[in-house]
Order: C-alpha cells, then structure tokens, then sequence
C-alpha cells in the first residue's frame, strides 16, 4: 500500500497589505503552518493568521539586516519540505505576478516535493478597486498589460519593446516602477504614447496610508522624483491609460470618516479585535497597545465551589465580559450546564449582557448605564420582591481587582453576598517601544481608553505623553478615573460599549459613519 503524499509546502499570495484581502484558503494554510517565509512587503497582521508557535521568518529587504537570496530561500523550502514542517511562503499580491514563481516551484519539483500555489490579489487589481478606477472599459481599454518597470538584475531576457508597448490597446500597470519612472514613462513617449494621456500613482495600496495622486504621463517621473524632499517611495504602482482618469469623486478609500488618523486601542489582546476592525473599517491607522492582561484565576478552587452549590443562589452577577466569559467557560467544562438554570443573572452593562447572550443567556436584569451604582439601584428594587425564606442569595463574578462597590452596595440592599473571583487583570509591564515612541512624538490622534483599570495602566504606561493625544472615554466612571489620573478626555461614549467609543470619536472628529 501506498499512501498519497500530504502537501505541506504551499506558495502563497498575501496581497497587498490589508489583511481582509487575503483568500480562505491563504488563511488555511497559515493556520497551520509550522513556518512562515514572507516577503517584507507582507502586513505583520497577516502573520497572526498562523499558530502563536509557528515560527516567522522574515526574507529581508534591500538595505535593511539579511536578505535572502533566491537561491537560500529554495533550499530552505526544499529542506523544510523533506523534513516534513507545514512551510507557507508568503509573498506580496500573487505568486505568479513578479514573483518569482517558478523558480522556487522548480526547485520544490526538482526535489519531488509536493506544492500548492495560492492566488493572491495583486497590486494592480488592488490598485483599481482602492482608487475606483476600472483596468477595462468598453470605451476607453480593452486590455490590460501588467509591465515591470525595473528590468531587474537577474533578468536576463529579452528587453521590453517599448514601442510595442506604447501601441498597445489598453491600459498599462506599472510594478517596480518608482526609481526608473524616467527611463520607462520617456521611452513609452518615445514610442508614441501621448504625454497628455491620464496615469494615477497609487502608493501602499490597501493600506491606512495608501496615498493616490492623478497626473500625466509626462508627469509621472516628476512626481517620482526620489530627490524630491517629498519623495513618493515604493511601493507604488502605476496606471496608464485613459481610464485614469474617470471620476475621481468615485475614491472612496480615502474619503473613508476616519482616513489619516492614527488611533491606540488599549484593550487586552484578544478582546481588541472589535474595536480595532471597526476604527480600521472606517479608515483609520490602528495601532494595538494593550494595557491590561487578562488571566484565569489563581485558583479555581473557589469558583469550583460555587459551580457546585449553584442552584443556592437567587441571582448571579457579572461585572464585566471578561467574568461572564471565565465563569461560564469554567461551568461549560464543569459539565452540566443546567446549573446555572435556577439563578436570575445580572449583567453590568450592555457588553455584558452581549456577552451573556453568546452563551445562550438572556440577562434578568442590565441597567442601561454602565456602572456599579446602577446595577446596586436596580438590583436592590429587584431584591424587594424576593419572598423565599431568609436573605437572597447573589453570587457576585468578579476580577482579582475592581471596584468595592457593588459588593457592598448589595449587602446593604440586604443580599447575601459571595464574591469569586473569576479571572485576573493585571496591568502591562512595558510598552512596545514603537508605540510608546508614536505617542511621545504626538503621532498618535486618539487613544481608546475602555476601563478605569486601562486608565491607570495607560497612565503608568505613558505617564504625561498620554496628553499628547486625545483620549476616547467609555463612560462616566472611565472619565472620572482619567481626571483623578490627571488627564481630561476628550470624547466619552453614550452607549458604553465599543461602538460608542467609536461613535464619540466620530462625533468629535465632525463626521457620521457611513
Ligand atoms: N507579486 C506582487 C508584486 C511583487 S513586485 C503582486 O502581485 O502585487 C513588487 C511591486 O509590486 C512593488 O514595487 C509595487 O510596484 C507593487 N506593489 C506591491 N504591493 C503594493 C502595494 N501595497 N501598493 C502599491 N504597490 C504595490
């Protein structure tokens, strides 16, 4: 019996920048990769996509640290292949557009390995989609030629017919084309194209500072000039051809609400991701910076205790999102989820209760108004109504720290109260230096500040630079922990969940999202 051999080398494309533009399968196969190559030009986002243990190798760039050679990259992908490691190779936009495609499917071939290519989305169809401009058009463009403007070294073939390409019947997409722009915008010239014919330079495309600029073929190298103070650098791409110029007010990209402005979002790692897909849907440069840390309990034991006796309790009360997901992932491996049956449930908020209702949980109780206060006032009126014998009994989900409160709130109202602590929150030691180093140099525009505990993490932290931005609060205790803190926000949310965060910061900056 033979067995068929598993593919565990795959060339893939990654796109050109934007994370949501690589492909199901891309994602698949970075899930399981055990190594991933990837090209400079590839978005560290995309990275995330594979396991935390995979091992990330970056290929280098020209002038910055090791850069590989074709010939190290092959043989690395060869000894990876044999030794039987799940290799992705991550390159820029697709694999077979100047991407030296063949030369590492050979090798892979040579050496009987099996492969898979996976498309990518390349920089010239990117382009057009980003900058609402059409590659063809039954009027203006019938064909699309994607052209190298940098004959690279290696390159031994023939040289391009320039005037062949000028004739050409369509529009032409210029890749690598930045530092030679002189040599190939005159030599189209040359060969007949009209100088005045519409071109669009399209820089980091997909990506929070894509930059566009509309011009002329005999504008082109100009604007390309690399001793211009305000030198456009690579990468960028090139649109040549009359459909350049159709209507600009088509950009949607940049006229996006939030485009251009950076903004820190604080929340703990794996919680950020709503927050920052929003602010990035609506154009905005997202930068993560978490500030707390979130961690199963020391010990269990406490919360075991409670899971068993349950059914004791009249009410069962969470104070954040971060409680109702420990606890309940706890009584899901607990084994019986119909414990929790008999209790009232209570959330602080309406991201609690959110979160209460990914597990199938309706909240009794969730005061509009995110704070301990509300929930003691609304909890003690429902309290009232208990009539079984002795005191009501609540359960109180709680951090290894939080607010005193509720808790005490709740037996004044006449509960009696046990409180287990369901997770841990622990402050950030040290900021990523770039981020902090953003900050000091007043690059960032916003920081999202979600809690009081990120507040004063956010304030050991950064200490005085956190003026130098503005401060997105959400809520009124948020708030009033920043100004004990010594820091004025500078928007806070009406809704305390993230979207209101976003909404305030919408509200302050004079625009509607879309
Ligand atoms: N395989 C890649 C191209 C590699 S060649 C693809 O399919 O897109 C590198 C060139 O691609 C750059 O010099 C630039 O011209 C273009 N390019 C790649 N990513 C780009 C981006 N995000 N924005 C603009 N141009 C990009």
């Amino acid at each position: 019996m033979h067995s068929t051999p598993t593919v565990r080398v795959f060339l893939v494309g990654a796109g050109p920048g934007d994370p949501g533009l690589v492909t199901l399968r891309a994602a698949e196969c970075l899930g399981r990769a055990d190594l991933v190559l990837y090209d400079y030009l590839v978005n560290p986002q995309i990275l995330a996509l594979a396991p935390e243990k995979a091992e990330r190798i970056s290929l280098g760039r020209h002038g910055q640290g090791k850069l590989w050679s074709q010939q190290e990259i092959n043989q690395k992908l060869v000894a990876e292949g044999r030794a039987g490691r799940t290799v992705v190779r991550l390159k820029g936009g697709d694999p077979a557009v100047f991407g030296r495609l063949p030369e590492e499917a050979h090798a892979l071939a040579e050496a009987r390995i099996p492969f898979e290519i996976v498309p990518g989305i390349t920089a010239a169809l990117a382009a057009a989609s980003y900058a609402a401009i059409p590659l063809t058009d039954r009027d203006k463009a019938s064909a699309v030629a994607l052209v190298t403007g940098h004959e690279g070294d290696e390159k031994s073939g023939e040289a391009i017919d320039y005037a062949a390409l000028a004739r050409f019947p369509g529009t032409l997409v210029f890749y690598m084309g930045v530092t030679t722009a002189t040599v190939w915008s005159q030599a189209l010239m040359a060969g007949g194209r009209a100088g005045s014919t519409p071109a669009i330079i399209v820089r980091r495309v997909s990506w929070p500072q894509q930059h566009s600029i509309r011009c002329r073929l005999d504008e082109v190298a100009g604007l390309l000039d690399q001793t211009r103070p305000d030198k456009i650098r690579p990468p960028a791409i090139v649109i040549v051809g009359e459909v350049a110029s159709v209507d600009p007010s088509l950009e949607w990209f940049n006229h996006r609400p939030l485009f251009g402005r950076k903004i820190l979002v604080t929340r703990a790692a794996d919680q950020a991701g709503v927050l920052r897909g929003r602010l990035a849907e609506l154009g905005a440069d997202v930068l993560v910076q978490p500030a707390i840390e979130i961690a199963p309990p020391e010990d269990w034991r406490p919360v075991d205790a409670a899971l068993a006796r349950l059914n004791e309790f009249h009410w069962v009360v969470f104070s954040s999102t971060n409680g109702v997901r420990s606890f309940m992932d706890r009584l899901w491996h607990f084994g019986d989820v119909r414990l929790i049956a008999h209790a009232k449930l209570a959330a602080i908020g309406p991201g609690t209760a959110a979160e209460l209702a990914l597990w199938k949980l309706k909240a009794d109780l969730s005061p509009v108004e995110f704070r301990a206060e509300g929930l003691v006032e609304h909890l003690a009126d429902a309290l009232k109504c208990h009539t079984g014998p002795g005191q009501p009994r609540v359960l109180l989900i709680r951090a290894s720290r939080g607010r005193e409160t509720l808790g005490a709130g709740l037996s004044e109202a006449g509960a009696l109260v046990e409180e287990v602590v369901a997770y841990q929150s622990t402050n950030v030691p040290h900021a990523d230096p770039a981020v902090a180093k953003a900050l000091a140099a007043g690059e960032i525009d916003w920081v999202t500040v979600t809690s009081s505990a990120i507040a004063k993490s956010l304030a050991a932290l950064f200490g005085a630079d956190l003026k130098k931005s503005k401060l997105a609060s959400l809520s009124p205790v948020t708030s009033s922990t920043l100004r004990e803190l010594g820091f004025e926000p500078a928007a806070e949310a009406k809704h305390y969940t993230m979207d209101g965060v976003t909404e305030a910061i919408l509200a302050a900056e004079g625009s509607k999202p879309r």
